[in-house]
């Protein structure tokens, strides 16, 4: 796969995307990531990127031309071709759809993945409707810039590149992650893999809820003790334990995963049990 960031701050980026998974995957060669100075792009001697908006008002507005000649130095597919090669050019932008780990699957299916980083009051709206084919935002607040969005895709799609985190098992029973029997995500996320496609088989991942909580040694720390039942080596309690605790604190954090969430019926009880304040 191949992400190419046009931005007007290319040393933005010198540094996010150089740790830990995404500098892994870059030096395996699973990612190849081409950050572009729209700058390079301009004609004038003052490398303008920005002007005036029409109608008036305040701030300044990218430019189309730049964003345009950046896009089409890339020589990627014609715009309505695009989907079936497998390319994506994504404009950032606070009105876009809510980037999250279903798009995130979606984006991993791609070769090759071009971010636009809006800057100022944001973008001539003809890159969004002529030039794009989408535009995403990462959540409901206003950004100064794309580069934070761009980063938090790419480390995002990232992790979902097979090989790219050391245990794929992990990334499919984190929160957010699919659901145990894959019925509440397209098949797309279900990668084959040598030993066929991935299922996640324990009791305790996801399913749409958020992650159990998770403790490593001293087993007592300043008097704060792990539970029990992880010391216990039972695997049952301990799967059981770690359902219940993601149902928990799903409730308590994000109670609007649960109306998403494909629950069993062992899941229901727990749930009703947590509601009814037993232990
Ligand atoms: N006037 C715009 C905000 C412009 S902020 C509005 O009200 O929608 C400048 C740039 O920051 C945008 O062009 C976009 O590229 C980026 N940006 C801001 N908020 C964002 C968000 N939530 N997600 C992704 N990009 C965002």
């Amino acid at each position: 796969m191949q992400i190419d960031i046009i931005t007007i701050f290319p040393d933005f980026f010198r540094g996010p995307l150089d740790f830990g998974i995404v500098r892994k995957a870059r030096e395996a060669g699973l990612l190849k990531i081409e950050i572009r100075d729209l700058r390079a792009f301009t004609r004038d001697r003052h490398r303008t990127v920005d002007d005036r908006p029409f109608g008036g008002g305040e701030g300044m507005v990218l430019k189309p031309e730049p964003l345009f000649e950046s896009v089409e130095a890339l020589k990627l597919a014609p715009r309505e071709e695009r989907a079936a090669a497998k390319q994506s050019v994504v404009l950032l932008s606070a009105q876009g759809r809510r980037f999250d780990q279903a798009l995130a699957v979606e984006l991993v299916n791609l070769d090759r993945l071009v971010l636009i980083c809006g800057r100022y009051e944001g973008v001539d709206e003809r890159v969004g409707t002529h030039l794009a084919d989408r535009e995403i935002s990462i959540g409901d607040y206003v950004l100064s810039g794309g580069e934070l969005g761009a980063a938090v895709i790419v480390d995002t799609v990232t992790r979902l590149i097979p090989g790219a985190v050391g245990n794929e098992a992990s990334t499919r029973q984190e929160s957010f992650g699919p659901d145990v029997s894959g019925s509440n995500w397209s098949d797309k996320s279900v990668r084959p893999t040598r030993a066929g496609p991935t299922r996640v088989d324990s009791t305790c991942a996801s399913g749409g809820l958020l992650d159990y909580p998770h403790y490593t040694r001293p087993a007592e720390f300043r008097g704060m003790k792990v539970p029990d039942v992880l010391l216990s080596g039972n695997h049952e309690d301990i799967k059981r334990w770690r359902r219940r605790s993601a149902l928990e604190k799903t409730l308590r954090n994000r109670p609007d995963l649960l109306e998403q969430a494909e629950l069993s019926k062992q899941d229901k009880e727990l749930l009703a049990e947590i509601v009814g304040g037993e232990s």
